[in-house]
């Protein structure tokens, strides 16, 4: 007998009849033996909606009140999905992230979960219940409703995996794993039967959404056997995200390519070449709570230079504001701002022993006209910044580049 965590998002779980679906595979795992508890993610759609809601009512909504809003979605899906077990002749009972409880931080809208009181879950287990969790969800010690991120079931999945140390997490989805990259927009990526932890939170942090990342940090420090399986699929064994060693020693260079459209450049020509600037400009971005992501600052002629950075497209308006305010005083030119910005990254904890990586994906993306306007590096990745419209041309190209259909 094992104790199983299934996390079902949102396409899996967005009509009744996959609904129902989900209650006949959960049955199934529980007469095969195994205790079972299911976090489940709004239906798809539904927390879109629940957003958009929000934004009639007020342009910049309560985060509190955010969070009440957009914590429905799910109290709905536990409710349907127990009923549709119990229509199966299963025991099952539903919790919300507050009657668990799954004890947060008090940062609306992107909590962290501190504490999962794991009791409750374990007596219902015991008289042989299916237990039935609300995904993105948690309360803070004042009791107040918190949500986790978007994607943020993943995270209920796998923390309560952790707190119950059960024997495996499986994120059952709309794909059957964890692919070279997003097969909507490669259709050749391969599916992975194995990725590291390490590789997983790259590829979740520069865009890969599959996974949310916070879910991954949380399988790797907690030791969570995790696996993304497809819940329109029966058998497959998805992709098991693991340690190092376990992976396979004929690792390739590269394991997949990751992308984010959601970037914006901002650069300010001219400023003077002195000690100070990067502080001076980037100081009041942090204040503002904006977080930057690529940096470069150039040569400097004639005792000026020009300094570049990215942010979310969400914080450019604010970010290139606090520019033109701080422009005289550190004695810019002038700010230009572009909202079309892409990033790929190509991830692999291959690179580490293979030289010549970089070279390989700059000519590549040359070789189409490609402009990269930024790159930055770690050990186990790339990243360079293009223009949007390029972004699938240099995904495609890359992927063919690194053999990654065949690897
Ligand atoms: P859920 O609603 O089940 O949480 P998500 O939409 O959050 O599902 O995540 C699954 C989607 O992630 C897939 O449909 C796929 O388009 C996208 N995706 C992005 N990168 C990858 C990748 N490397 N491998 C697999 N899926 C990916
Ligand atoms: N329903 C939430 C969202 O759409 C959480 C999730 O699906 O994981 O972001
Ligand atoms: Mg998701």
């Amino acid at each position: 007998m094992a104790l199983i965590v299934q996390k079902y998002g949102g396409t899996s779980v967005g009509s009744p009849d996959r609904i129902k679906n989900v209650a006949n595979r959960v049955a199934k795992y529980q007469a095969e033996g195994h205790q079972v508890v299911v976090v489940v993610s709004a239906m798809s759609g539904e927390t879109n909606r629940l957003i958009a809601l929000t934004k009639e009512v007020a342009a910049t909504p309560d985060p509190r009140e955010m969070d009440v809003v957009i914590s429905t979605g799910e109290q709905v899906t536990i409710g349907l999905l127990c009923m549709a077990l119990q229509a199966a002749g299963v025991k099952a009972r539903s919790y919300t992230g507050g009657q668990v409880k799954i004890l947060t931080d008090s940062a609306f809208t992107k909590a962290r979960i501190l504490n999962i009181d794991e009791a409750p879950i374990k007596a219902d287990l015991n008289s042989g219940h299916v237990v039935v969790v609300a995904g993105f969800q948690g309360v803070d010690e004042l009791g107040n409703i918190t949500t986790l991120g978007r994607g943020g079931s993943d995270t209920t999945g796998v923390a309560l995996a952790a707190a119950l140390k059960a024997d495996e997490c499986q994120i059952y989805t709309d794909v059957d794993g964890v692919y070279t990259t997003d097969p909507r927009i490669v259709p050749e990526a391969r599916k992975l039967d194995r990725i590291t932890f390490e590789e997983m939170l790259e590829m979740a942090s520069l865009g890969s959404k599959v996974l949310q990342i916070r879910s991954v940090e949380f399988a790797g420090k907690y030791r969570v056997k995790l696996r993304v399986l497809s819940s329109f699929q029966d058998g497959g064994e998805g992709t098991l995200i693991t340690v190092e060693e376990e992976t396979n020693m004929e690792q390739p260079v590269i394991s997949g390519i990751a992308f984010n459209r959601d970037e914006a450049k901002l650069t300010v020509l001219g400023v003077p070449d002195k000690p100070g600037i990067a502080y001076q400009i980037l100081g009041p971005i942090a204040d503002a709570n904006i977080d930057v992501d690529m940096i470069i600052q150039n040569v400097g002629h004639d005792g000026c230079t020009d300094f570049s950075f990215t942010v979310g497209r969400g914080d450019l308006e604010k970010a290139a504001k606090i520019l033109e305010g701080v422009k005289a005083h550190i004695g810019a030119r002038s700010i230009v701002a572009d909202k079309s910005m892409a990033k790929v990254s190509i991830v692999g904890v291959g690179m580490r022993s293979h030289p010549g990586v970089a070279s390989r994906m700059f000519r590549t993306l040359a070789e189409e006209g490609i402009n990269i306007q930024m790159i930055s590096t770690s050990e186990i990745k790339i990243s360079v910044a293009i223009d949007e419209k390029y972004l699938e041309l240099a995904v495609r190209v890359l992927h063919k580049a690194f053999e990654l259909e065949t690897a």
